[in-house]
């Protein structure tokens, strides 16, 4: 099959969703690679290395779509890219079909077929192909270095000729998958790292990276958790625990990497703002959960703000994008997986089996039909 990489078209996207390298291996499934011309620039893949790997580099977006009956991309269709879907084709992108019914209308009646990798379900075969835990990771590192970036002291601490430096105090809010990388990356630049989340499942993991878990005196059966692996919305009574914790951490902590999301809904509120009057001046708050409405009171999604009392608080959406290369690579790698799992022969030829989990949980139309939500996995 005609596998196809357009230049991604939202603004300031600078992502690719086939590399080089996955174009070789791609071609071991026995597909044929293309690309638009430029559309790896922004992640540092120059045509010439897509000729080099095998791959078809094509003039423009309209021959690309035209040609290619696999497309793949990394944010979901824009109304003018969903215009030129057409039936029998297949396009693997992000989709969040949740929340764009309209675009999953559109998509339906054009009879294609859209594999959504935001819909892969989180079992343990499904993680090579898991782009929510790869793009998140990058995040949770991409908020330390933004942090640092905007800190005026080290992260470690120092014993110098000039004086003592204290090491920078991080506290980070939310365990998932970026906050864990976060906790990482933060401990390995020699932070002092505290962490909470309302998942106690997760302390061991903070403590196993070197960080400190905030453990809340709370004497309920209420934990957080819900099925999944995800958060459940505190109980009025826990928050207020929290809030308090995190008043008390306030005026200790430099900066603050906030990832707390419940899926469906918007972010909670964590970071108040008379948390954020008690910080000193030049700390940091870094809020993952922009996008959703954010967890700090005075987060602006995609802008950096400074507080009356010096504090910055960043609520940029675009980690990922802000690490193109490595995004790209490991994107292209998750729609690799995709593919290898869509074409079992290793012929070329694209099976697309609804009676596989993986495969059904992320396929969102199929045949003119819309086929999301899909039914509950089988397997774990
Ligand atoms: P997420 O992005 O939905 O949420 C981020 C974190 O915020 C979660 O850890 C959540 O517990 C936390 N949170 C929510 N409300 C909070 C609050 N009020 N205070 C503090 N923290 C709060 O989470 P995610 O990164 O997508 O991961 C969710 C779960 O899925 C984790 O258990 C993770 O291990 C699991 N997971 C499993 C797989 C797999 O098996 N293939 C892959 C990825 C993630």
């Amino acid at each position: 099959m005609k596998i196809g990489a357009p230049k991604e078209s939202a603004r300031g996207e600078a992502r690719v969703a086939l590399t080089p390298e996955s174009a070789k291996q791609l071609q071991k499934l026995g597909h044929e690679c293309l690309v638009e011309t430029g559309a790896g620039i922004g992640a540092g893949f120059a045509d010439e290395a897509y000729r080099e790997a095998g791959v078809s580099v094509v003039d423009d977006a309209a021959t690309l779509w035209r040609d290619a009956e696999v497309v793949i991309k990394v944010r979901e269709p824009s109304e003018s890219e969903a215009e030129r879907l057409h039936k029998g084709q297949t396009l693997i992108s992000f989709f969040w079909p949740a929340q764009n019914e309209a675009m999953l209308k559109k998509c339906q009646a054009t009879g294609a077929t859209v594999i959504a990798m935001d819909m892969v379900p989180r079992i343990s075969r499904a993680q090579k192909m898991d782009a929510l835990s790869s793009m998140a990771n990058i995040a949770g590192y991409r908020a330390v270095i933004e942090a640092g970036n905007n800190f005026g002291r080290f992260f470690t601490g120092q014993v110098t000729a000039a004086g003592k430096v204290p090491p920078a105090k991080v506290l980070v809010i939310g365990a998932g998958v970026a906050g864990l990388a976060a906790i990482g990356t933060a401990t390995s630049l020699g932070a002092v790292v505290r962490a909470f989340d309302v998942r106690p499942e997760v302390s061991e993991q903070i403590e196993s990276m070197g960080a400190e878990f905030l453990f809340l005196d709370f004497d309920n059966d209420q934990d957080g958790s819900e099925s999944g692996g995800y958060a459940a919305p505190s109980s009025p009574e826990f928050r207020e625990k929290q809030l308090e914790c995190f008043r008390e951490q306030a005026a200790d902590v430099d900066i603050v990497i906030t990832t707390a999301l419940i899926p469906g809904r918007p972010a909670p509120k964590l970071w108040l703002e008379d948390m954020v009057a008690l910080m000193k001046p030049g700390s940091v708050v870094i809020d993952l959960a922009a996008e959703k409405g954010g967890n700090c009171d005075l987060t602006r999604a995609d802008e950096r703000v400074v507080s009356d009392n010096g504090v910055i608080v960043v609520g940029y959406t675009d980690y990922p994008s802000r690490m193109a290369t490595q995004s790209s690579l490991l994107y292209a790698t998750n729609i690799r997986h995709m593919l290898t799992d869509l074409t079992p022969e290793k012929d070329g030829v694209i099976n697309h089996n609804m009676d596989d989990d993986v495969i059904r949980g992320a396929t969102v139309t199929h045949q003119g039909e819309i086929t999301f939500p899909p039914p509950p996995p089988k397997v774990k």
